[in-house]
């Protein structure tokens, strides 16, 4: 997959709505979500880091320069078109929990 392809990939997560901001409460944590067809995956953007396979065994290794969930998430905080979903704080380890879980295709 090249950049061109990563970064359309990207757009059409953004367009499909398929990138979530997670917020806490009462807590007001955050956590940045792009749901894909096989699972959902965290993306920590400042940090430049997602929980995909593709980022652990290709990001990583320089293999590939970003995964699509990173560079949606992204773009949709540019554009601001991403869904807010508000969730009470006892959720919050068992959204990560099975976030991490997944570790199959990113596709
Ligand atoms: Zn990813």
């Amino acid at each position: 997959m090249n950049l061109h392809e990563i970064v359309s990939k990207a757009l059409e997560a953004v367009r499909e709505k398929r990138v979530k901001l997670y917020v806490f409460r009462p807590s007001n944590r955050k956590l940045w979500i792009v749901v894909g067809r096989h699972g959902y995956y965290m993306v920590l953007p400042d940090s430049g880091y997602c929980t995909c396979s593709d980022f652990f065994f290709r990001v990583i290794s320089g293999e590939k320069p970003t995964c699509y969930h990173l560079a949606a998430v992204k773009k949709a905080r540019e554009e601001k078109t991403y869904s807010i979903i508000e969730k009470e704080d006892r959720q919050y380890r068992k959204i990560i929990n099975g976030s991490l879980k997944e570790r199959g295709s990113s596709e």
